[in-house]
């Protein structure tokens, strides 16, 4: 099979506070060649890389926002984060563990570090993705799947040289954990020193990576550090990724879906009328109620 070629690789961007909880880097749409639709159906990334939150009474994070046609996707690799929806999906997320809501047709939700956690503080690392929703499904029911870590499927790669989790999609005959709406492929791979693993999508389907932890070498000449992003190349399938010392490598790669993307705020839609209708129907109370 085809050799898909590195296209970009690109550091960390200034961090951004989301609420006062999430200090995060945003690679999706900010960085140069990947707005929402080069991505797609990846639409947004944002990455708390390491950082040390001090202990607070208060939990801190992200208050009552609404969401529209699309799904969030957290992934905690440190601390913990306590979350509640208007649909009653809701619950605490730690180490390794991964939270899916769908948003689709409307919630309103809350992030916050969960309060215990909140109190020590300590090293906080996540991810945030939001991941689009075909036209046929914008306006579906909002759903939650809660993935902890022992529940992820995982492939054990040979000698001991690692894992790769499969938050979604399958890797080796292996399923993931989440439901998806299109084809999407997302995983975890925990290399050590030394490991490797092969990875094969359709050449159509948009692939990148995210370095958590170590340093990486991508199809053998490619060195990637911490915290850096990497566009993969619509030019083939096959990829690999090695590890220099024990690495996390988020690996994502889903089937684009083709249809316009109109995007404001929390709002993810089709059309700009749709965006109206998104503000219209939120200021009516029609994604329903969530206390402070
Ligand atoms: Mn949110």
């Amino acid at each position: 099979m085809k050799t898909r070629e590195v296209e970009l690789v690109v550091g960390p961007r200034e961090p951004h506070y989301v609420g006062d909880g999430f200090r995060v880097h945003n690679f999706i749409p900010s960085a140069y060649r990947l707005d929402m639709q080069r991505m797609n159906p990846v639409i947004m990334m944002d990455y708390n890389s390491k950082f040390n939150f001090p202990p607070s009474v208060r939990p801190k994070g992200v208050g009552v926002h609404p969401h529209r046609g699309f799904e969030t996707v957290t992934i905690a690799y440190k601390g913990k984060i306590e979350h509640h929806d208007s649909s009653g999906g809701g619950g605490i997320i730690g180490e390794g563990d991964v939270q899916w809501m769908t948003a689709a047709g409307g919630v309103l939700h809350k992030e916050f570090h969960e309060s215990e956690w909140s109190k020590k503080g300590g090293e906080f690392q996540m991810v945030q993705l939001w991941i689009n929703l075909p036209a046929k499904d914008k306006m579906s029911k909002p759903k939650y799947q809660s993935i902890a870590n022992d529940k992820i499927n995982r492939f054990n790669l040979a000698d001991d040289k690692g894992e790769i989790e499969i938050i979604a999609g399958e890797y080796q005959g292996i399923k993931g954990s989440a439901t998806t709406f299109t084809p999407l492929h997302l995983f975890n791979a925990k290399l050590k020193e030394g490991g490797l693993a092969t990875f094969s999508f359709p050449t159509n389907f948009n692939t990148a990576l995210l370095v958590i932890e170590g340093n990486v070498v991508v199809n053998g000449e490619n060195k990637v550090p911490t915290d850096n992003f990497v566009l993969m190349a619509n030019d083939g399938e096959t990829f690999t990724v090695s590890a220099d010392e024990d690495s996390i490598v988020l690996v994502l790669s889903g089937e684009p879906i083709d249809e316009p993307i109109a995007a404001h705020g929390p709002f993810v839609m089709n059309t700009r009328a749709e965006i109206a209708q998104a503000f219209e129907d939120f200021n009516h109370g029609k994604f329903g109620f969530l206390e402070d």
